[in-house]
């Protein structure tokens, strides 16, 4: 008898696909530099030396492992099931994402690449990925929309402190399509010196696979905690979902294990479309971003306006694990209104001490109406990131609440 290969060992493929979902749908001048970017990252996931160098980064430089924290407070308020953080708001820059920008550092200099280069909408990614430049000693650009960039002020400014160079997006609509866009073309300039490094679980092959793996480390460490926490794995496991990479992160450790997942999309403020970023609830399959996924397409097919409260996970698509995951009955859907999500940003700052970033309470928000329902049930919620950034919009736009 042969033991059964882990999840993680069979998806995806060779040529990226989870199933029909992934794949690398690129144009011609990229298949070259997608390539070697590819066979890199295939022998240095494989290599001691890469993968003794990214453990060492996370625990003396990131700040990991994160804890796990227990919510007695607030889950003694709902009545119900318990719930259970995983602390990802505790990496330094206050967020995962540094999970995979380190790694994606580490990998250009492996390489011997020069400079970082990506796109960004609200300045997350950029921040994480100028962190990452400035600790390799890599230069870095980021470019974003002229829109983006008026209304995430505090970002840029990170960014410059960092030593980045931010390069505005100027035309069509001046969001982050435009800055993708704005990114490719200046990456295609030169593909020798430059790497370019993705934000999520997105984009073509192997970016999907690369940053799951990267991001892997926040189950894989959950799983241990939780079960030396209380001797036994949580019933249910919930993260929050723009491009799906934190909820990758997590689902990782318990995909194999008889563990509930569930994805929660921003339902925003309505289900018209461009009032929420609900791909899977509302989408349907199509290519975009070098990707066969599930999105929210306009009437001509073309990616559709999105909205979520959480900048971060106001994408009009979801990377193709997820796809694949919910079409196989592995993941479930949960929603989240912008309403909810504000909702449980207060509740978790006056309840626990913490004050999560719009996009985690989303998944806060879900945990909480799931506790309600699930009395006997446990918990844990990927806590994406910290909410600093978010306190400005959200005291001007929703009045502080009264504890209750
Ligand atoms: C960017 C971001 C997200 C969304 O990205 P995913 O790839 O879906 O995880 C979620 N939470 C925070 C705090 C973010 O910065």
């Amino acid at each position: 008898m042969t033991a059964k290969k882990p999840y993680l060992e069979t998806m995806p493929n060779e040529d990226g696909f989870f199933g029909k979902f992934g794949g690398a749908f690129i144009p011609p001048q990229l298949e070259e530099p997608f390539r070697e970017i590819r066979e890199a990252y295939d022998k240095l996931s494989k290599s001691f030396e890469f993968l003794h160098e990214l453990k060492k980064i996370r625990k003396h430089y990131q700040g990991r492992p994160t804890p796990i924290t227990y919510c007695k407070n607030l889950s003694d308020y709902i009545g119900g099931g318990q719930i259970y953080l995983k602390r990802e708001d505790l990496n330094h820059t206050g967020a995962h994402k540094l999970n995979h920008c380190m790694a994606e550092g580490l990998l250009a200099k492996y390489l011997g690449k020069k400079k970082l280069i990506a796109e960004t909408g609200a300045g997350q990614h950029g921040v994480a990925l100028a962190t990452a430049a400035a600790y390799f000693g890599l230069e870095c650009e980021i470019h974003m929309g002229e829109v983006d960039i008026k209304k995430e002020h505090p970002n840029v400014v990170k960014m410059k402190i960092l030593g980045a160079k931010v390069v505005p997006a100027t035309h069509g609509l001046k969001t982050l399509k435009e800055a993708v866009d704005s990114a490719f073309g200046a990456y295609l300039q030169d593909t020798q010196n430059q790497l370019f490094a993705i934000g999520s679980v997105v984009g073509p092959h192997p970016f999907p696979k690369m940053v799951r793996d990267f991001q892997s480390v926040v189950g894989l460490e959950a799983k241990e905690q939780f079960l030396e926490m209380t001797g036994k794995l949580p019933d249910m496991v919930t993260a929050c979902v723009g491009g799906g990479s934190n909820a990758m992160g997590i689902f990782s450790g318990f995909i194999d294990d008889a563990v509930k997942l569930y994805g929660v999309e921003p339902a925003g403020k309505g289900t018209n479309l461009g009032e929420h970023s609900a791909s899977l609830t509302y989408g349907s399959e199509g290519i975009m971003h070098g990707f066969n996924s599930i999105m929210l397409k306009d009437e001509n097919g073309e990616p559709a306006p999105v909205h979520s409260i959480g900048s971060g996970i106001d994408y009009p698509s979801i990377g193709p694990e997820h796809a694949y995951l919910h079409s196989i009955g592995r993941t479930n859907v949960g929603l989240c209104t912008d309403e909810e999500a504000v909702d449980a940003f207060y509740k978790l700052s006056q309840y626990e001490g913490i004050i999560p970033a719009l996009e985690s309470a989303h998944a806060v928000a879900f945990a909480m109406k799931y506790a309600a329902q699930n009395p006997k049930e446990s918990i844990l919620v990927n806590l994406s990131g910290r909410g600093d950034k978010d306190i400005d919009y959200v005291i001007e736009h929703y009045p502080i609440p009264l504890k209750v």
